[in-house]
């Protein structure tokens, strides 16, 4: 039979395999996808980061750009041409516009200065009065809104001639005069203060920057504040989209001086040359996204170690069942010839278990010897076997002590009950789970009939079939010593058929041999079971009575001699032939050692039967000395 663990085949093992390669190979895939999404993920989320960033600098740079126009347009409304065009207007005129200006400045906190400047390029007057400031706009500009009355204003960098760190930017409204010709500019001036507190309210990370470029990319303002970067070296390619007229756009672009790219976004502010960008490293928007791939790279491997090692197990576990089964299969070619050996040999053989006896294997052998099926002694204990059950306990009894018994004769009996001899051995066989006693019986009735006949044979006489002188004396003797041991009565009769010869002499001597066959029936009819009979020899026979005084011997003795007398033997031809016969009789004696000393004796009886007249019985002891009977 195969255990139910044992039924993996090579095919499902190899279906376990493949599905184990499949979750490893799944396992990389999702955790790949995964990676490799989240990356996409916080890239497209940090353009859109920096593409809002860049759109909320340029809107709020756009409209405080609008608001200090405005307000210059303002101011130019109040302004007449002497204003602008000359220094000096008298203190009063000069204090008034001072005050104005000064009002103006106030309206526009992105503005740290306002000025007048009049066709000459030269300023005439301003709100603050600064130390430096001169030039505050570049010549370029100047001439350009100079030249073009349809320009009204112009946005410049500021350029301030004798400090190259302070940057910024200018806004200059042209003013006309009457005769609608340009009459000079009302200018006010947005400086890095402004920016860099713009500029710092907004967070691109620890790696992030900001810069406000002019339209030769010089630098007007950074955040983290540069220090010998007055001009910033662009991107090649953002710097053609900004020549193709692109107002606004985002790319990637790998850093120059470091491992990291950048998310940069520049955008052209509405109305200006000037240009914001904002860029994004790496290194901040990807923190998280490194982090979290850590973790699912950390948690994939261990689960993909998990799938490689319940893979091996698998694996191990099946290689394991396919050893047990070819052990199996081995095991069960061993026992099949085990069993063949075991069913074919002659010697019957029984398994019982301990402690209940209950047979638990029978071979053929024993199942005919027994004369029952197989099956049937499966129900059965071991020592319903046996004739007498407390053989085989005494037997199992001596098996304990780590004995075998080898060839004890025994008698067994058939299912049917029918008695038998065997020759038993046993042995005890341990497990750890179990102990089982093992039989071996062979069949000995006929070896046993043959010695019993045999036995018989030794100790009867073949023409009488009573016992022979041998195994009479020897019977006898034990008899004698039991008496003598208790004290008990005992008497020996010797019985002798009178003229024996003439019987043989006149009917032949086959009459002769039906005579003797006559007389031991005879004595067999009147003796009692416990007697012991014997034909001694010839036609004498003898007859040992225990339990038996002389004067109750002499009544049997009598009985015996009647019975002969009366008896008549028939010849082949018809004949009637009647015999008598002649005893004596002796007692047992308290000096008596043998058998012998009392055949002795009854012979010596016998001897005065035949003397005195024959078909008679005498007693030894009832004789004296000189032959003559007592009574
Ligand atoms: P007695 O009355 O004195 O006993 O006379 P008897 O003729 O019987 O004398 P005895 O006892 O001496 O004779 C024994 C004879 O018995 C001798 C022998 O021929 C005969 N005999 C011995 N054994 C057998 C036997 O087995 N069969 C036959 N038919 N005759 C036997
Ligand atoms: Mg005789
Ligand atoms: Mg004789």
């Amino acid at each position: 039979m195969r255990s139910p663990y044992l039924f993996w085949s090579s095919r499902q093992s190899a279906v376990i395999s493949l599905v184990g390669a499949l979750f490893g190979l799944g396992m990389v895939f999702i955790l790949s996808y995964q990676v490799s999404s989240s990356y996409n993920a916080e890239v497209q989320r940090s353009r859109q980061g920096t593409e809002t960033l860049a759109q909320v600098l340029e809107g709020q740079l756009s409209s405080a750009l609008r608001e200090t126009d405005l307000v210059l347009h303002d101011l130019a409304q109040r302004l007449n041409e002497a204003d602008v065009a000359k220094a000096d207007l008298g203190e009063t005129r000069n204090k008034e516009l001072q005050g104005l200006l000064l009002d103006k400045l106030a309206l526009i906190r992105q503005a740290d200065n306002i000025a007048l400047v009049n066709p000459q390029a030269a300023m005439t007057h301003r709100a603050l009065d600064t130390t430096g400031g001169e030039g505050l706009i570049d010549r370029d500009y100047f001439a350009m809104i100079r030249d073009n009355p349809f320009q009204e204003r112009v946005y410049s960098r500021l350029v301030v001639a004798n400090d190259a760190q302070k940057q910024g930017i200018v806004v200059a409204r042209r003013y006309e005069k009457s005769d609608n010709q340009f009459g000079g500019l009302v200018v006010a001036s947005l400086t890095t203060q402004y920016f860099d507190r713009l500029l710092g309210t907004i967070d691109v990370g620890h790696n992030g920057n900001i810069l406000l470029l002019d339209d030769h990319m010089g630098i007007i303002a950074s955040y983290p504040k540069r220090k010998n970067a007055a001009v910033f070296k662009p991107d090649a390619n953002m710097v053609a989209q900004l020549n193709n007229g692109s107002l606004t756009g985002t790319q990637l672009v790998q850093s120059r001086t470091d491992s990291a790219t950048r998310q940069t976004s520049y955008r052209l502010i509405a109305g200006t040359p000037f240009v914001i960008i904002v860029s994004v490293s790496s290194e901040d928007y990807l923190a998280h996204w490194r982090d979290a791939t850590i973790y699912y790279l950390l948690g994939g491997g261990a689960l993909l170690c998990m799938a490689l090692l319940m893979t091996y197990f698998f694996w191990r576990s099946h290689r394991l069942a396919r050893n047990l089964q070819q052990k199996e299969i081995k095991l069960n070619a061993s026992e099949a010839r085990f069993r063949q050996m075991i069913e074919t040999t002659p010697v019957a053989l029984v398994l019982a278990k301990l402690p209940d006896y209950f047979i638990t294997y029978v071979n053929q052998r024993a199942a005919d010897l027994f004369d029952m099926p197989q099956a049937a002694a499966l129900s059965m204990r071991a020592f319903e076997l046996y004739l007498n059950r407390l053989d085989f306990m005494d037997q199992v009894e001596r098996l304990h002590d780590g004995k075998t018994i080898r060839a004890v004769e025994m008698r067994l009996q058939r299912h049917s009950g029918e008695p038998f001899w065997g020759s038993v051995s046993l042995s005890e066989v341990n497990t750890s789970e179990s102990s089982t006693v093992v039989l071996g019986i062979v069949d000995i009735t006929e070896r046993k009939q043959m010695e019993s006949e045999l036995q018989r044979r030794a100790t009867t006489d073949s023409l009488s079939g009573l016992y022979n002188r041998a195994h009479f004396m020897e019977t006898a003797n034990q008899e004698l010593a039991r008496a003598q041991r208790y004290a008990r009565p005992l008497s020996l009769l010797m019985v002798d058929i009178d003229h024996f010869k003439r019987i043989n002499d006149t009917y032949g001597h086959d009459v002769g041999d039906k005579a003797i066959r006559a007389l031991s029936d005879i004595c067999r009819g009147v003796l009692r079971d416990v007697d012991l009979l014997a034909r001694l020899g010839g036609e004498e026979f003898a007859a040992l009575l225990p339990e038996t005084p002389r004067a109750q011997a002499f009544n049997v003795a009598e009985r015996l001699r009647l019975a002969i007398e009366a008896n008549c033997i028939i010849t082949d031809d018809g004949q009637e032939v009647r015999f008598t016969s002649s005893i004596g009789i002796t007692e047992l004696r308290a000096n008596d050692p043998l058998v012998d000393d009392l055949l002795k004796r009854a012979d010596t009886a016998l001897y005065y039967s035949k003397h005195h007249g024959r078909n008679r019985v005498s007693i030894a002891e009832e004789i004296d000395e000189h032959g003559n009977t007592q009574v």
